[in-house]
């Protein structure tokens, strides 16, 4: 699939962890694209991409590759602190997928493990990549936002086929996009972001939630979200933004913005191609990125949340 690049040659050599829907929709196109890589190897139980060097496993990848650099872990988030660990202590730089870890303490683990190594660590949080959320935090920086509404719904079977990890106790159920919208608030607003309330609704059977609604604040901004992983027909990837001047729509993830309702503006996904911009960056530089204010507003969420169940969920 790519001509592997040789050690020594500033190419970094990169293997791709879990070779699942996000890695073969957004991660393989993105490092194919980027000339600073080279897709050398996948590991995952099953999955693998057609010339490339398949491994069952991290272990196995690290035995069978010379010359790794990096890796790109994109399993679910409840099996990435122990190949994330594995990674560091084979010195490999370590990109991973959003959320960084199921706990806030397994993150802080891995930031702490790639710090005392000396190996670069970057946790990525895609939708702050969209392509008009830029914009929508300098346009905020320059006013004082009174409220946010965030409604981020979308249809499970649609979007996270048959991935009952999803509903397990640490698969983040809806809270697994929903923290993409937390990502973008906790990144355009100036101040800090608390979680004040939070209710979730847990279908029978399962561990996780399928709808959540958040009641927040940052300083004097008020903020709601409600987050529905049972949306049919249009979806909805929306933040509303009022200020003491004018209100802006952020729609479809972040990559579409309206002002004052003007006429809105939609831009080309770059989120990957953007992330592996800044991860080649972050790897010469020998520098880490990391920003665990997202995962602490949904371990937040849930520590307070009231739960109610709600009818058994099958895909
Ligand atoms: P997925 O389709 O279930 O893919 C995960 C892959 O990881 C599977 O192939 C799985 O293999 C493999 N895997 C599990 N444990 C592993 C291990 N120990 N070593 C190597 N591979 C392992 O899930 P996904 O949708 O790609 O999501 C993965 C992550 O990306 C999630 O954290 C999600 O939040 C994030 N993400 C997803 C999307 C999206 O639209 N789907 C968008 C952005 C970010 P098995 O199936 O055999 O277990």
């Amino acid at each position: 699939m790519t001509d592997p690049a040789q050690p020594g040659d500033g190419v970094i050599r990169l293997g791709i962890v879990g070779i699942g829907k996000i890695a073969r929709d957004q991660h393989v196109p993105a490092i194919l694209a980027d000339p600073r890589f080279a897709l050398v190897a996948t590991a995952d139980p099953h999955g693998s991409l057609e010339g490339v060097a398949a491994f069952p496993d991290l272990a196995a990848m690290i035995a069978g590759m010379s010359g790794l650099d990096a890796v790109a872990i994109c399993t679910p988030p409840a099996y990435r602190p122990a190949i994330a660990m594995a990674a560091i202590d084979a010195g490999l730089a370590v990109l991973l997928e959003k959320p960084t870890a199921a706990t806030l303490a397994e993150a802080e683990a891995i930031v702490a493990h790639a710090a005392a190594a000396d190996v670069p660590l970057m946790a990525t949080w895609h939708s702050r990549e969209a392509a008009a959320v830029a914009e929508a935090r300098a346009w905020i920086a320059e006013r004082d936002v009174v409220a946010v509404q965030i409604a981020w719904k979308e249809d499970i079977r649609r979007w996270h086929p048959g991935q009952e990890w999803i509903l397990a106790e640490n698969g983040f159920g809806v809270f697994d996009p929903g923290i993409n919208a937390l990502s973008i608030l906790t990144f355009i607003l100036p101040q800090p972001v608390r979680i004040e309330t939070a209710r979730i609704a847990i279908p029978e059977g399962r561990g996780a939630a399928i709808a959540a609604t958040l009641a927040m604040a940052a300083g004097d901004t008020r903020i709601t979200a409600d987050f529905d992983f049972l949306q049919t027909g249009p979806q909805s990837w929306d933040i509303r933004i009022d200020t003491d001047r004018g209100s802006l729509l952020l729609s479809d993830g972040g990559a579409t913005i309206a002002i004052d309702g003007k006429a809105p503006r939609t831009a080309a996904n770059i989120e990957y191609p953007a992330i592996y911009a800044r991860f080649a960056d972050l790897v010469a530089a020998g520098e880490s990125e990391v920003d665990l204010s997202p995962l602490r507003l949904v371990a937040d969420a849930l520590r307070i949340a009231d739960r109610t169940t709600v009818a058994p969920f099958a895909f």
